[in-house]
């Protein structure tokens, strides 16, 4: 995919996520203006209730007749409402309706004077005030009283209300900012990969090229009459097409090992191997390498009759690469190898060591990545795919195995290797 298309795909994501935010804010906002509403009316309808309680009290108790005759409004307000029967009401009335929060109260006169109240009115900073007329039905004519409501913490309790609403949403948002990151995130991994894939594809072709040129080269000399004294020719025709045969071959398996790395059930065969044996025999073969190269080299293999439960080609091609490596990021001036094995209670420990480039601590902890080559600029002096080590790691681990790499840039490397031994002597 293109990456353009990625990025604008990345950014409608995020308008429409951002979007889909401000949707939901607005909404919660709606919605509590809504509840804030709806709490009110109700606390209006509770105090209308309550005035009408207090109406109701003073016309049972003084009878309708003296109602109408002025003599109830004549009074003092002491002698027609107090404290307690205010309490009353409206703590019945709180409660017929369930709403359960803490409110304080007062009946103020026309002046502002407070003539009762609850203990805590005086003290509390109310949110929201609500005030009704306390004798509705007084003529206009005499002192008016109002009931004055504050409830201290309105906002509190209508966000109780919503803050499940809210906490989804935040959740919700969160999953979908997660997942959209997670998912673009994985589409330039892929991305990535495949471009190193394409890389790896023009590489190995170009690599495949050269020996099959020279091969078919050396074929055509051998079977072409004109050229003469072939036969003192033969002996380099054969060798150069064996070496490059050779080289063919490895990179076969280089290729084989990455297939490896996509099938996803690779089966081992496991079987006992002696390991000093195998061991041995892997050595033996960088023999003239070792030679052609000048390297300084040097083996402790001490463990004669360890058994281990492993796939002979898979642990063969772990240790080849391991000592390939050694070989091939070697310094220009004395190098020098190292192979030692030992066994510990249950394990064989194999260190390889060389004193070539090394490797910085920031580029060791990516060796085992799959495709990763140590940066060196622009050009690679030394062939490789940045497959051997990752191979190597997954090879380690299917044996229960460990592997673990030291290296100091100018000094070597050293990787020791540590497998679950099933016998030793
Ligand atoms: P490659 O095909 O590039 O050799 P590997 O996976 O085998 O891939 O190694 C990854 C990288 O680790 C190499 O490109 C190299 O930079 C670094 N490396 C591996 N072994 C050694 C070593 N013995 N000394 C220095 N660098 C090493």
């Amino acid at each position: 995919m293109n990456k353009r298309l990625i990025w604008a795909l990345a950014a409608a994501i995020a308008v429409c996520t951002l979007a889909l935010i401000y949707v939901q804010l607005n909404w919660i906002f709606s919605i509590r203006q809504a509840e804030e509403d709806n709490f009110a009316r109700k606390i209006q309808i509770i105090l209308d209730n309550v005035v009408a309680d207090i109406v109701e009290e003073e016309i049972r108790i003084a009878g309708a007749a003296e109602y109408k005759n002025r003599k109830l409004y004549d009074r003092s307000i002491d002698d027609r409402v107090n404290l307690e029967e205010v309490q009353f009401f409206l703590k019945k009335e709180f409660h017929k309706r369930d709403i359960n929060i803490s409110y304080e109260f007062g009946v103020t006169s026309e002046r502002g004077e407070i003539l009762f109240c609850s203990d805590g009115f005086e003290n509390v900073s109310p949110e929201v005030t609500y005030v009704v007329k306390l004798f509705p039905h007084d003529p206009d004519d005499i002192s008016q009283y109002s009931l004055n409501l504050y409830i201290p913490d309105q906002s509190g309790f209508i966000r109780q209300k919503i803050w499940i609403l809210i906490i989804v949403s935040i959740i919700l948002t969160l999953i979908i900012t997660g997942t959209f990151t997670a998912n673009l995130l994985i589409i330039f991994r892929q991305k990535r990969l495949s471009e190193i894939k394409n890389d790896f594809v023009n590489n190995m072709t170009h690599e495949l090229k050269t020996p099959i040129a020279t091969i078919s080269l050396a074929a055509q000399m051998l079977s072409d009459p004109n050229i003469p004294n072939k036969e003192q020719k033969l002996p380099y025709l054969s060798g150069t097409i064996l070496t490059e045969s050779k080289r063919l071959q490895l990179l076969v398996e280089k290729v084989l090992q990455i297939a490896i790395f996509e099938r996803g059930n690779l089966k081992l065969k496991y079987k006992e191997i002696d390991f000093s044996t195998l061991l041995n025999n892997i050595i033996g073969h960088f023999a003239l390498q070792i030679e052609r190269n000048h390297i300084t080299f040097k083996t402790a293999i001490n463990t004669p009759g360890t058994i281990v439960w492993a796939d002979e080609t898979h642990l063969t091609n772990v240790f080849t690469n391991l000592i390939d490596n050694a070989i091939k990021y070697r310094r220009s001036e004395d190098p020098a190898i190292s192979i030692s094995a030992e066994n510990t209670e249950d394990s064989v420990i194999i260190t390889i060591a060389d004193n070539g480039i090394g490797i910085s601590q920031d580029n060791l902890k990516k060796i085992f990545d799959k495709f990763y080559r140590v940066p060196t600029g622009n050009v690679h002096t030394v062939k490789g795919f940045g497959l051997g080590l990752s191979y190597v790691k997954k090879m380690v681990d299917m044996h229960r195995g460990t592997i673990k790499p030291e290296s100091e840039p100018g000094v070597g490397t050293k990787f020791i290797v540590t497998l679950p031994v099933i016998k030793k002597n």
